[in-house]
Order: structure tokens, then C-alpha cells, then sequence
């Protein structure tokens, strides 16, 4: 591929849910918003979407609405509740001629992502079974540090991070760009690998649910505050930062307050909002 041609590719995410732990829909969340983990990422044509939170029914609505049936390519950090609520309300995964790939590490244990799926699709949590799923939903469990190839032209590397039960930190590759979603993940001991898989990106979305002053109760919980991850991102050589899995208890006033203070700590920082879009 020419330089030229890789230099005119780019990569637009929009977030459908920033928080973490649990939704937390409210006048006093209104703006960031109270939804959970889901980020949209389009490569030119392809879709990959990072996790199934409480956010993730509206972007089914809309690829519904849209007629469009190209393959999605689905990838889950881990199996934690507020990452995997909103799966059964995704329309696409009862959608007739959808191909529906989803990706994970880390399910071995119970015999894969599809028995993880299985589970939270079935009584008493949920009325009807996976067995509803279109033909075209597939699996593809993976060993965390793996690289994966779901489209032409997009690389995702792996790692695993520091969180109970686990979680995969990505990087995706596209056109000589590289945007990457750590989540969730403590960063007391920082891990090379992790730095390996934020170098230089252009675009690092991280789990930066605490501050500071709120680690040391939280200690062991698999979180990060977002003075950690500025300095992470810093070590990393990242360009743009973006705050991600808010804590729900943060109101859009302290997510102001947070978002001041990261300004002034590394320029340009985003804090993550539901429904903003990034073009990188
Ligand atoms: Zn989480
Ligand atoms: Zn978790």
C-alpha cells in the first residue's frame, strides 16, 4: 500500500456508554451520560464495536435502521455485568443475515465465550435462550496477548490487564493509525506489555474511574485513577487521551471538575461523553 493511500484512511469513534460498574441515568449525569461501556469504531467500512454495556442497544437500533447488513465484529475487555448487559438488547443479534463475530480472552474456564453468553441469556436472567441468535452470531475465543486479523487491513493486538477475573486490553492497527481501549485495569504495577500496546497511539480510550484521593479505598477493585493514567499515557508516548468507565457516583459537575484538572495536567485530554465522536 502507498504512503498516500494509507495516509488517507482514518478511524471515527463514538461513544455509546462511558461509565462503569452500573448505569446511572439522571438529571445529574445528563451530559456525560449514565450508560455503559460500548465504543463504536469504523475502519473505513468495517464496524468493530468494544464491548456490549448498557449503551450498546442504541447503536443496534441505528445499524437496524441504517439496512445495512456488513459483518460486525464484536470485542468484549471481559465478562463483567456492566460490559455484557446489553448484548440480548442488541437488535443485530437477532438479525436474519447478519454476520455477528464476537471476540474474547479469558472464558476458558467455563468453556468459552459462548457457554459466558450462554449463561447470561438464560433463565432466570433472561426470557429467551442464545439458541434465538441469528445464524450468522459465531465466536472467537482467544489466549490474551494474541494478535487478531477480523478485516483486511486491521490488525488488533492483545493484552492481558490487571483486573479481577481479567480483562484484554486492545490496540487497533488500520491505515497507520492505532487507536487502543484499556479496560479495566489497575495501574500500581504498570506491565510492559501494556505500554507496548499504547505506544505512540493516536488515540488511547482508558479506564480512569477513580482520582486520586478516591484509589486508596478502592484499592484491589481493578481501576485506575485518571492521574495514573495520565502519567501512563505520558510513559507511552500517546497522542490524544481520552478518560473512559467513569465511576457511576461522579456527577457531570465532578466530571467538570475532573475534566479542568486533566486539561491542565496533559492539554487536549478528552473525558469521555455518551454519544461524542472522535475522527482520528
Ligand atoms: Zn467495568
Ligand atoms: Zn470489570
Amino acid at each position: 500500500m502507498s504512503s498516500e493511500r494509507a495516509l488517507a484512511k482514518s478511524i471515527t469513534i463514538k461513544f455509546w456508554g462511558v461509565r462503569g460498574s452500573i448505569t446511572c441515568a439522571g438529571p445529574e449525569t445528563a451530559r456525560y451520560g449514565g450508560h455503559t461501556s460500548c465504543v463504536e469504531m469504523r475502519c473505513g467500512d468495517d464496524l468493530l464495536i468494544f464491548d456490549a454495556g448498557s449503551g450498546i442497544r442504541k447503536l443496534g437500533e441505528k445499524i437496524v435502521q441504517s439496512g445495512s447488513t456488513r459483518d460486525i465484529n464484536m470485542f468484549l475487555s471481559h465478562g463483567h455485568i456492566d460490559h455484557l448487559i446489553g448484548l440480548p438488547y442488541f437488535a443485530p443479534l437477532f438479525r436474519s443475515g447478519q454476520n455477528l463475530r464476537i471476540w474474547a480472552g479469558g472464558f476458558d474456564q467455563i468453556g468459552g465465550t459462548k457457554a459466558a453468553i450462554t449463561r447470561l441469556m438464560s433463565f432466570p436472567l433472561f426470557p429467551v435462550g442464545l439458541e434465538t441468535a441469528s445464524d450468522g452470531v459465531s465466536f472467537n475465543d482467544f489466549q490474551r496477548g494474541e494478535e487478531l486479523l477480523p478485516c483486511e487491513g486491521i490488525i488488533i493486538r492483545t493484552a492481558a490487564l490487571n483486573h479481577p477475573g481479567g480483562a484484554t486490553g486492545y490496540r487497533v492497527e488500520y491505515g497507520g493509525l492505532a487507536v487502543c481501549y484499556l479496560t479495566d485495569t489497575e495501574l500500581d504495577n504498570i506491565d510492559s506489555a501494556w505500554l507496548s500496546l499504547a505506544r505512540d497511539a493516536d488515540v488511547l480510550i482508558m479506564d480512569s474511574t477513580y482520582t486520586n484521593a478516591e484509589l486508596p479505598e478502592h484499592k484491589g477493585w481493578g481501576h485506575a485513577s485518571w492521574q495514573q493514567v495520565v502519567d501512563f499515557a505520558d510513559a507511552a508516548g500517546v497522542k490524544t487521551l481520552c478518560l473512559f468507565h467513569h465511576d457511576p457516583d461522579h456527577s457531570d459537575d465532578i466530571m467538570d471538575r475532573i475534566g479542568a484538572e486533566v486539561t491542565e495536567a496533559r492539554p487536549g485530554t478528552i473525558v469521555a461523553r455518551e454519544g461524542e465522536i472522535i475522527e482520528v
